[in-house]
Order: structure tokens, then sequence, then C-alpha cells
């Protein structure tokens, strides 16, 4: 099929809630995939943070395939090994006691909203339900995590959205504080705001958020549908901060390609919810959690330290380009400021068209390669952008305009 029939298609059957790129993506190796015309791309979104290990993993894809040969679906009435070792081995890697699996993010956030709400209402009757989340987060896009999410953007027409969700000023402890009330049962937090711009938390606040919230049995939940899975250099992103959140929130890079959420909770809600409390037709499927085993399986110390010192060398790269005026992020989550008159959209687009796929995130570039990225494709990659960006700044004023 000829790209432009299937842009046609699409357009027609899809509806059209995506303004798509100029990509019809049909095979993918590593950090590498091809268009359905054979055409090579460097990827550093790995499918804006699922793809860890890239496109089509050895180990991760035989996982799959093996447990596919074996049993595709039970119900969650039933016991099944794959949902088992993966809920085992998250408890392992975060010091976290018990999971609830969920399909995306958006859902592991509503299962951790319902948990903290619950564990309030349980302990300290109603009224204590309000949730703090920071102004320019991003929850997800049901009705309730977008009330969740502190952008007015997210905030229309949708409504009316659910109450409770109250907004403090990220880095601000005493705007924070001045939200505390009777009311509230949790904090939300990204540790660095994905989609709201690759903006990192500070240390400080962090750790006095965490503080708040212990003194007041006030829940603390970390958001880490983005962060997680070793995005950042840690297998989570509040280990840096040695954050011991009362629930954490997974999804994109744990499936490795398929969809999955976990709620993941500490010692004070691991019995919060009972039976008939929450509960989801395909949550832990056994096929995902047996590829998701394989990716947190993979995802040992040698390669967060690989994602570490990866991150380091792209920043510096980065750094040294014209048209860069700051980096953002850790690890392989890195966002990237660009100068005057450069626009994230317009380089990323100009950089598919040189063979590389890169993400925005607000006025951003942002960068999130598979974790396993390796140096070549890394180099390629950084090749690409830079003469994206000398190309642009180099162009005759009256051709800039006339291309806006
Ligand atoms: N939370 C964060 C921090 C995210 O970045 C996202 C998605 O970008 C979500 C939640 C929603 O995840 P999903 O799209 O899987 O529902």
């Amino acid at each position: 099929m000829y790209f432009s029939e299937l842009q046609k298609l699409d357009k027609q059957y899809i509806a059209n809630t995506y303004n798509r790129m100029g990509l019809a993506a049909q095979s993918g190796f590593g950090a590498a995939c091809a268009d359905i015309s054979g055409r090579k791309y460097i990827d550093f979104s790995s499918g804006i943070g699922v793809n860890s290990l890239g496109f089509t993993d050895k180990d991760w894809v035989e996982a799959v395939k093996e447990q596919l040969d074996k049993l595709g679906h039970i119900s969650n009435l039933y016991y099944t090994q794959p949902q088992v070792a993966l809920a085992k081995a998250l408890c392992e890697r975060t010091g976290m006691s018990r999971v609830f699996f969920a399909n995306s993010g958006a859902e592991a956030n509503e299962g951790a909203i319902k948990t903290a709400r619950k564990y309030s209402s349980d302990k300290y009757g109603e009224g204590r339900h309000e949730i703090i989340t920071l102004v320019n987060s991003f929850h997800g896009r049901t009705v309730t995590t977008l009330a969740a999410t502190g952008q007015e953007a997210f905030h229309k027409h949708f409504g009316p959205f659910p109450e409770g969700f109250v907004y403090a000023k990220a880095n601000d402890i005493a705007d924070l504080s001045a939200r505390v009330s009777g009311k509230t049962c949790a904090v939300m937090i990204e540790c660095i705001q994905g989609e709201g711009g690759v903006v990192p938390l500070d240390k400080g606040f962090i750790e006095a958020v965490s503080e708040i919230c212990a003194e007041k049995d006030i829940l603390l939940i970390t958001d880490e549908v983005q962060t997680g899975v070793g995005r950042t250099g840690r297998f989570l992103c509040g280990q840096h901060f040695g954050l011991k959140p009362d629930i954490v929130t997974l999804a994109k890079g744990l499936g490795g390609g398929l969809p999955i959420g976990a709620v993941l909770f500490g010692e004070k809600t691991k019995d919060t919810l009972g039976f008939g409390d929450h509960a989801t037709t395909f949550g832990g499927n056994p096929v995902i959690c047996a590829g998701a085993v394989r990716v947190v399986e993979s995802i040992d110390g040698k390669l967060l330290d690989d994602v570490v010192e990866k991150g380091r060398y792209i920043g510096e790269r980065l750094l040294k380009m014209r048209g860069v005026k700051s980096v953002s992020g850790k690890g392989l989550m890195l966002g990237i400021e660009l100068a005057e008159p450069l626009a994230s959209g317009e380089v990323a687009a100009e950089c598919l068209k040189n063979g590389l796929v890169i993400l925005t995130a607000k006025h951003k570039l942002r960068m999130l390669p598979p974790l396993n990225i390796g140096k070549k494709e890394i180099d390629t990659g950084l090749d690409i952008l830079e003469s994206v960006l000398c190309e642009i700044l180099d162009r005759p004023e009256e051709t800039a305009k006339e291309i806006k």
C-alpha cells in the first residue's frame, strides 16, 4: 500500500484525534525502524517511553511468544504464573508490597486515586478526599485523571469533572503547605514532569513534600508512568531521592511495547483495596506480564548505569550544538530547550524528514530513546538533529518566513 492511500484511509476511518506525522512505520529493530517504503529511521522516542528495550528485542519477543503459545488470557478470577512473577519482581525492585495490574497509565492513576480516598475514608471517615497535584502536571486522559492534571488546557469540554483536586505550584513548598488541609488525603507528583516539558522537581521540594505527607498521614503517590522502569537511571525516579511513597504508578515502559499499567502499594496501603473494590478485565494479562517480566529482568544494575552514562554523553553533545539553550531531565528522559527562532514542532518535523524520530513536550524537544540504545545510533541521531538545527538557523530570513 502506498503512503498516500494509507493516509487517506486513516483519515477516513480513524477518529481524527492525533495530528499524525509523516511516518508509516512497518518494522523495527533495536533503536531503528523502517517505514512502508523500507526507509530507515533512528528512534529517539521509543513510542513515548514504551519500547524500553527497543523494537522487537529478542528476549522480550521470545517471552511473549512463548506465553502466547501457552495461554493468551484467563479472567482475573483465576491465578496465572506470569502475573505473580511480575508482581514479585516489581515489589523486590521497588520495596513496595503489593501490585494491582491495570492497562494504561491513566488507569493506574485512577486506581491510585481510588485507593487514596478509600484509605482515608476507612481511617478518618468521609470528607477527607482531596488530592493535591502540581501545576503543569499530567496524569492521564480519563475524566478523573484530566481533573487531576494541573493544566487548565485539559479542563475544558468534558465537564463536569470530579471535584477534590487542588493544584499546588511545583517546587514551591510554601504554596503546597498552604493547600494542605483537614480534607487532604494525598499528594500526587511526577518527580520529573514529562508532558509538562521535562521539568524536574527540586530534591528539597520532593523531600519536604515527603516529610509533610509522613507527618500528617497524607499519602504520597508518585506517578512514575513516564519516569519509571529505568528511564532515569534508577528503576524508579523516586529512588534518586530515597523516596518511600505509599503508592507508585507505572505503565509505558513496563510492558516493553504491550499495554499495561500497575499500581504499587506500600505497607500503609497494601490492604486498602479488598474484594470487589477495584477490578479490570484485561489488567495483568499473562502474555503482557510475561513480556514485562523480561523487561524488568533486563533492567539490571549495568543497564541502569549505562542509562546514566548515555544520558550524560547525550547531554554534553547537545549542549555543544548551535541552537540548544539548555537540557533538562535525567538518564534517558531529556528535554531540550531551543534558542529563538527555533520551534520544537518544526525541528521535530524536519528531523523526521531526515530520518530521526524525536518527540516534543511543550516548547521543548524531548528524547526518550530505548534504554539499550547503542552508541552508534545515539551518534547518528544526534548528527541528524545537529544538521537540522544548523540548516534551520542558516536559512535565509525570507525562506524561513515563507516556511512558517
Ligand atoms: N501519567 C504520566 C506521567 C504520563 O506521562 C502519562 C502519559 O503520557 C499518563 C499518566 C497517562 O498514561 P496513558 O497514556 O498510558 O494512559
